[in-house]
């Protein structure tokens, strides 16, 4: 995993470690669901490149005492409290490198930063619009225009116009645009449309089901209850 933290590969440890309540006996999910029980395991570990503490938390099935034969139902990082990420680790995992990159890297520097938001965007419009514009701007601002989207991710989007004409400035100089330097609000904007991009596409569909999972575990559980 990259480490919350700094961004920087880690090795986290193998084994998971039960987590115990206040009487040490184990800690166990109970509301979770109707009709099955649950335990909660955690590794806590320290990043060899920053020295800063790391906790990820997990929901296992509960499979008599063995720790091979209970499954991982959830997965969280429970320190540092990153809610986002969090989200991400579950809902996007292929860009969730990408996300924790581009925004460490904004404190350092805001033309890496907007370098890595310009091609995670690019590649979440090609592969989930048929927005893909030579100028990705153009295509940011037409894709606000369409009229289906959430309004608060539309007005995000419309901001592409203040900065559209300097790409198109760019690609007429045949230059790559996507290392040009961003003006200023522009390295911090595109962070912000990658996050929103990643939400829209990625996050909410994944609630959604876990919402309408819910309601049908809770539907078969009063089945069973009335079949006794
Ligand atoms: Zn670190």
């Amino acid at each position: 995993m990259k480490c919350p933290h700094c961004g920087i590969a880690v090795h986290e440890p193998e084994e998971r470690l039960l987590l115990k309540d206040a009487n040490g006996s184990d800690a166990t999910a109970a509301g979770y669901s109707d009709d099955k029980n649950y335990l909660m395991e955690y590794k806590a570990f320290s990043c060899p490149e920053c020295g800063k503490f790391i906790v990820k938390l997990y929901l296992m099935t509960f499979a008599g005492r063995s720790n091979y034969l209970s499954e991982v139902v959830e997965e969280v990082i429970g320190y540092p409290n990153l809610p986002f990420e969090n989200m991400l680790l579950r809902a996007a995992n292929d860009y969730q490198t990408d996300y924790i990159e581009a925004r460490n890297a904004l404190s350092v520097s805001e033309k890496a930063s907007a370098v890595l938001s310009r091609q995670a965007i690019r590649r979440i419009i090609r592969s989930k619009t048929s927005y893909d514009h030579d100028n990705l701007y153009k295509g940011l601002e037409k894709f606000a225009g369409e009229g289906y989207l959430p309004s608060d991710l539309s007005e995000l989007l419309q901001f592409a116009s203040r900065w559209s004409h300097k790409v198109d400035e760019a690609i007429d100089r045949q230059e790559e645009y996507v290392a040009m330097p961003p003006s200023p609000g522009e390295a911090q904007w595109l962070l912000s449309v990658f996050e929103a991009l990643i939400e829209y596409y990625f996050i909410r569909p994944k609630l959604n089901e876990t919402r309408i999972r819910r309601i049908e575990s809770s539907i078969e559980y009063k089945k069973k209850c009335n079949d006794y």
